[in-house]
């Protein structure tokens, strides 16, 4: 669905930006995919993470289906009233395609809890009874689940614990990349950090900073919190951010946007293991050459599906109205995302292919079984 979507400024002048939700699959169950703020949002690129969605959520074998929505919109140049009207309307274009059965939608780069909030909002207001379960992701406040902020960057973490031990590193004392210190990197560095890795080098949109002896996360995440980037960071080297990408390390965690690992910079990684905390931050083609490269690339539709695992928590929550624990969620969570790093590692030792390849194999396995089982109506 594409709508457009009618904007007042702050300074009374009136914008039309382009919105879009695309559902790709619902053969295991309702539409679930996050909704992105970005300003190169186009539709080509929610469809593809709309069919990601898909593939993820089958192998974390979560009862969903595969959606994505997107605004084209760079959420910087605009004030927190713009973003709030913005979300707003959106979701009014889009209520008669989501719900809580039907299509669930959640934060994604450039949205976050507040915005979830808003969503939910406008769509009660529409029902004439509050839905919590129409998103996920929402603030603890109105039916967000214990654990979900830090979800995806736990599963990213657990997995990446995982594939260390996988490649025979060590994971006490191993070094590690990040880029993207927002939602997912952030808290996967400080995580990564709690379980005894260095983290050597980190970016984002406004710089980035390295040190051979372990940056301090705590110290960056608070520069972050007072200065709104990396940029500036006193206590650490400044360096260029692509040497982030390329910096000699066991383990490089892109968590940022699609495409930041290829063709043109794929033969200067040398990272021994690649955790897709994005979606799509390897192109095909940079797969193909980290593959000859002998670099063990963790794809996202498994690494970074520790998101959509609690969001599926956290609509199970609101539909009961019974809440679980902060522990109880990451114990659940670590289980689901260990259980499907073995069943992807097996498979592919079997079919001797990659992690990528036998990831898709079994998710969409497992969506031909259920698009089988229902069958052709009438
Ligand atoms: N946007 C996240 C993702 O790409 C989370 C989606 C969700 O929780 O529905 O996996």
């Amino acid at each position: 669905m594409s709508v457009s979507i009618p904007l007042r400024r702050d300074d009374g002048v009136i914008e039309v930006l382009k919105g879009y939700r695309v559902q790709h699959n619902n053969s295991r169950g309702p539409y679930k995919g996050g909704l992105r703020f970005d300003r190169n949002v186009d539709l080509d690129e929610i469809r593809a993470l709309a069919m990601w969605m898909t593939w993820k959520c089958a192998l974390l074998d979560v009862p969903y289906g595969g959606a994505k929505g997107g605004v084209r919109v760079d959420p910087r140049r605009y004030s927190t009233g713009e973003i709030e009207r913005i979300t707003r309307r959106y979701t009014s274009e889009i209520a008669p395609v989501i719900g809580p059965n039907h299509d669930i939608p959640a934060p994604d780069v450039g949205t976050d809890e507040n915005t979830m909030a808003w969503m939910m909002d406008t769509y009660s207001v529409g029902r004439g009874h509050t839905v919590l379960g129409v998103v996920t992701g929402k603030p603890l406040d109105v039916g967000g689940s214990l654990g979900r902020s830090a979800s995806t960057s736990r599963g990213v973490v657990a997995i990446a614990l995982e594939a260390l031990r996988h490649v025979g590193i060590d994971s006490a004392g191993a070094t590690a990349a990040v880029q993207g210190f927002g939602k997912v990197g952030r808290t996967a560095a400080r995580l990564m950090q709690e379980e005894g890795l260095r983290v050597v080098a980190v970016s984002d949109a406004t710089g980035a900073v390295a040190d051979p002896d372990g940056l301090d996360v705590a110290a960056l995440e608070s520069h972050v919190d007072d200065s709104g980037g990396l940029a500036a960071f006193p206590f650490a080297k400044s360096i260029d951010a692509e040497d982030v990408l390329t910096a000699n390390v066991d383990l490089l965690v892109p968590a940022a946007v699609e495409g930041a690992i290829h063709a043109g910079n794929v033969q200067q990684v040398r990272a021994r293991v690649i955790v897709e905390g994005a979606n799509g931050p390897v192109t095909a083609e940079a797969d193909k050459a980290l593959a000859e490269l002998g670099v063990l690339v963790v794809p996202d539709i498994l690494a970074n599906a520790g998101g959509v695992v609690v969001s599926y928590f956290e609509w199970v929550q609101a539909n009961q109205s019974y809440w679980w624990s902060e522990a109880e969620v990451n114990d659940k969570l670590v289980d689901r995302m260990q259980r499907a790093w073995r069943l992807v590692t097996s498979y592919a030792v079997e079919h001797a292919v990659s992690l990528r390849l036998a990831a898709t194999c079994l998710a969409v396995e497992r969506v031909y079984k259920a698009h089988a089982a229902r069958g052709l109506y009438p």
